[in-house]
């Protein structure tokens, strides 16, 4: 190989860019990360975004998929600083009326709670959880063909519908609003095929490894990823955005954690003219809205299981949350929206001052909205937690634009990196033998944009490093 100022250069220092980047420098290649923002950590960062002593996640809160990520298992994070805190309950839904449900470690104890819902509860979710093992590493990463596709095949079934037809395995409004709130996180109408599969991926990681939320803010699995980067040689300079790959070293593999829009400025003269095309026709979808809080004391939920969970779902029945839902893909915004809460200080002592506590939440809105939603938010928490409002000392919140200003790659709010709806499902970002080869030898994408798809556990841009050591290194790994 010719002599390169750096083996490869990644941009972005989100969990995939940070992800790629110890990926190479692992097989002792150099490597230069390059993040535009002053910190590292893209939907990794924590701060004091309301008053001093408050810390909040700015994005990502809490971390089933990197608990569960088989990339980040095999990482030493524990030794360069991460700590997980698994909440007393992983998720609390309230309901109308002062009755909740939640998910316990324990599935019997979930179902349980379901009333006549308990052996439907069990039918659907224990085969899967079984099948885990043999399954994650097909369905988080790339198309190929699976290591076990009968158990592959089996879990298609149950994923491919939508939420409005899997709900019918259920006949309380207890485990329907419960799978509705679980598979919203699909930021799609409930209606659409493939919206089960978030759900019960995010269920059957509720039931395996939690929803642990890092100690300290998601800053620190940021910080223990790019300590343990560094530890192995890596380079990391920060305040460095790139708008064009001419402005990069030199090197032999550059690998861009942006989304497919940013490709093409940075490079889009030097793809090939398919390739732009197909680029051009990536989707992306709704955005969301978030808040943070400092308190002057928890969130004062009516339900025990609320005020023992770490995540509380608040949108009351699946036809709310649908409505809610429905309302945010087709441009409208919903008075009563689906709502995602945290609240970390409630198990992690180091985010706010004694006795005082942070809040977190977001709900979802058409793409682009500019639209405050902060009061429908706080109504909809003040419905199962009366006197919240009175614990209010400070807030701040994002609307789409202010999020994507804060990191390029939330498209109009948009969190996954683009939509991941049936039509884009297989072909994110584009229908290629490789997702992660551009039409630009040496050229890959490793964000949320690449399979397996958005949340934080760096498997784009293990899978997206992967490629790059084979095509341009000669190198095979495997997990
Ligand atoms: C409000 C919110 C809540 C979320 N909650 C969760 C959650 O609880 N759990 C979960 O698992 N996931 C959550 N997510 C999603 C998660 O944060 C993302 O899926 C994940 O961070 C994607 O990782 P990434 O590495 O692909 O990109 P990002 O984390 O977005 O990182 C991209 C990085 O690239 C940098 N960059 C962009 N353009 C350039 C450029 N031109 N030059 C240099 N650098 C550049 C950015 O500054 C950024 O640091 C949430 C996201 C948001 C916004």
């Amino acid at each position: 190989m010719d002599k390169k100022d750096y083996d490869a250069v990644v941009v972005g220092s989100g969990p995939n860019g940070l992800s790629a980047a110890i990926t190479l420098q692992q097989q002792g290649l150099s490597v230069l990360l390059l993040e535009a923002k002053a910190t590292i950590g893209g939907g990794l960062r924590s701060g004091e975004l309301t008053l001093p002593g408050f810390i909040h996640d700015i994005c990502s809160a809490i971390h089933p998929m990197a608990a569960g990520s088989p990339f980040f298992k095999t990482l030493p994070l524990q030794q360069h600083g991460l700590e997980y805190i698994q909440p007393k309950l992983a998720v609390a839904h309230p309901f109308d009326g002062g009755k909740a449900v939640a998910v316990y470690t324990s599935v019997e104890e979930t179902a349980r709670h379901l009333g006549i819902d308990d052996r439907a509860y069990q039918n659907l979710i224990v085969p899967l959880i079984e099948q885990w093992p043999d399954i994650e590493n097909d369905l988080l990463g790339p198309l190929t063909f699976p290591s076990h596709p009968l158990a592959l095949a089996k879990f298609g079934l149950k994923a491919l519908p939508s939420v409005a037809t899997l709900v019918n395995h259920f006949r309380t409004r207890e485990a329907k609003g419960l799978w509705a709130g679980m598979s919203a996180h699909s930021l799609q109408p409930l209606t659409n095929l493939t919206t089960s599969a978030i759900g019960l991926v995010l269920m059957i990681a509720a039931h395996r490894q939690g929803w642990p939320l890092p100690k300290g803010g998601s800053q620190q699995m940021a910080n223990a990823l790019a300590s343990y980067f560094v530890s192995l040689g890596g380079k990391i300079e920060t305040n460095t955005e790139v708008k064009s790959l001419s402005q990069l070293p030199t090197a032999h593999a550059v690998l861009l954690d942006v989304t497919p829009r940013q490709v093409l400025k940075m490079a889009g003269h030097k793809l090939s003219s398919l390739y732009s095309w197909q680029l051009n026709r990536y989707r992306y979808g709704m955005g969301v809205f978030k808040v943070d809080w400092a308190l002057d004391g928890a969130i004062p939920f009516t339900a025990e299981e609320c005020r023992q969970a770490g995540t509380v779902h608040i949108g009351n029945t699946f036809e709310e949350i649908q409505a809610s839902e429905a309302a945010a893909a087709s441009g409208k915004h919903s008075d009563r929206p689906f709502v995602l809460a945290t609240q970390q200080s409630l198990f992690d002592d180091t985010r706010a001052p004694q006795g005082k506590h942070t809040a977190w939440a977001y709900c979802h809105v058409p793409h682009g909205s500019t639209l405050d939603r902060t009061e429908v938010i706080e109504k909809q928490i003040e419905r199962y937690a009366p006197g919240f409002r009175d614990r209010i000392l400070a807030k701040h919140t994002f609307n789409t634009e202010q999020l994507e200003r804060y990191n390029f790659n939330y498209i109009g709010g948009d969190i996954n990196g683009g939509i991941i709806d049936i039509g884009q499902l297989f072909t994110r970002p584009v229908l290629r033998s490789s997702p992660y080869r551009t039409s630009l030898k040496g050229l890959y994408i490793c964000s949320s944009s690449t399979p397996p798809g958005g949340g934080v556990h760096g498997m784009c841009g293990y899978h997206a490093a992967r490629r790059a050591l084979k095509d341009v290194f000669k190198k095979s790994i495997q997990l």
